[in-house]
């Protein structure tokens, strides 16, 4: 029997959508090329953060704030209904001073989050050094965002999409969508090798990748990867108690006992291999934030390619005036904060409810608005 609802990619995006939809009644279907969670979400250090700095725009904030306000109930949610936890814990964050420029820009960025009402303690060097005994002794303060959490992002998507399927969603993974298949105008359905599958409603949720139906679309899907690379690190001592973050990258140690350091911001096209000059600046910047970090065995290195827009928003909605097709991606740096919110908005769409925020931020086709 045909499906109500496709879903195209099965990351923390479509998985969540694929979670939202079964929950709400629908048979959904979902293809995933991999294997669920195998792309950026598997790679990402699953960090939810509430704090994103000066250039944040008020709609990016409000679809940011709501998502992360949805973690607590959901991560119960999935726990309850499949018996995973997906690791949801808190982990406040040091954003930390080395320099003078450091401070002088922490201590604006901090000016602004007052601004707005948000208490943004700064530390100075002794209580960093209370806060997160690890961190570097030449630091010279910290903002700390004490209301911010982290999980472990594979296990996220693994989860939503069990709790999809227990819910009656058909997750097939290793099954690649190659054609959308369009009728007078509608997507009706999705072709894969031998196969043509229709359903009423097909959600684009294949990150980097979703670019590729730009041309049968007849619109302009401007998504390309933008590589982010990450070792990681077991350490024969305590782990990290916060999130390090600065200005040459981050650390934080995952629940199950890794410390993860990242990241970098690279236009390599679909090359998702970690490379060694990469790997190696990282290990240095962990060397700077915690010394002791130095001493930690690898035992990992990857690389993920994360969605990316032109303005760096996400495209969540309808194509234009195309019927049948929705799209969810663009996601960027944030994929995993805003999964939740994404599934809830695109059920709403497919269900034809009012969205809970509003999108005209997230259009789809707002770049060909803005070049008309
Ligand atoms: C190093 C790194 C660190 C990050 N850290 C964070 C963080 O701390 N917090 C945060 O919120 N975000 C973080 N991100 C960003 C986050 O990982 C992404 O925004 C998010 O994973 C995007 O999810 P997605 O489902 O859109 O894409 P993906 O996870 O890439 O999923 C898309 C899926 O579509 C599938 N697919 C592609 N083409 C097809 C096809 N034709 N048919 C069927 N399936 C297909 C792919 O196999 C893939 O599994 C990080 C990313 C990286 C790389």
């Amino acid at each position: 029997m045909s499906p109500d609802v496709i879903v195209v990619g099965a990351g923390a995006i479509g998985s969540s959508i694929a979670y939202q939809l079964a929950k709400a009644g629908l048979k959904v279907m979902v293809f995933e090329r991999g294997q669920v969670g195998g792309e950026a979400t598997g790679a990402s250090a699953g960090m939810i953060q509430r704090h994103h700095g000066r250039d944040t725009t008020p709609a990016f904030a409000a679809l940011a704030e709501e998502s992360a306000r949805l973690f607590p109930a959901l991560a119960d949610e999935l726990r309850d209904r499949t018996g995973t936890d997906i690791g949801y814990r808190s982990a406040g964050r040091l954003q930390v001073a080395f320099s003078e420029s450091d401070e002088r820009a922490l201590r604006a960025e901090r000016a602004w989050e007052a601004d707005r009402g948000a208490v943004v303690p700064w530390l100075d060097a002794a209580a960093v050094q209370v806060a997160e005994p690890a961190v570097n002794t030449a630091v010279r303060g910290a903002i700390y965002h004490a209301d911010e959490y982290q999980l472990l992002p594979l296990a996220f998507a693994q989860t939503l999409a069990r709790a999809a399927a227990d819910l009656g969603a058909v997750v097939r993974e290793g099954a690649a969508i190659d054609h959308l298949r369009i009728e007078s105008e509608r997507v009706v359905g999705v072709e894969l090798t031998g196969e043509s599958v229709l359903a009423g409603e097909v959600v684009i949720a294949n990150g980097s990748w979703a670019g590729a139906w730009s041309h049968a679309l007849g619109v302009s899907i401007p998504v390309r990867p933008a590589r982010g690379q990450m070792v990681a690190l077991r350490t024969p001592r305590t782990a990290l108690r916060t999130v390090i973050s600065a200005a040459a990258g981050y650390a934080l140690t995952k629940p199950d006992g890794v410390t993860l350091v990242g990241t970098t911001v690279e236009d390599a096209g679909f090359d998702s291999r970690p490379t060694a000059a990469a790997i190696g600046a990282l290990l240095a910047s962990a060397a700077q934030l915690a010394p002791r970090l130095a001493d930690a065995t690898v035992v990992g290195a990857w690389a993920g390619l994360r969605p990316r827009t032109p303005d760096g928003m996400p495209l969540i909605g309808r194509v234009g005036a195309r019927e049948g097709v929705i799209l969810a991606t663009g996601h960027f740096r944030q994929g995993i904060l805003l999964a939740p919110i994404t599934g809830e908005l695109v059920a709403d769409l497919v269900l034809g409810r009012r969205p809970r925020l509003p999108l005209d931020t997230f259009d789809p086709t707002r770049f060909l608005v803005r070049a008309a």
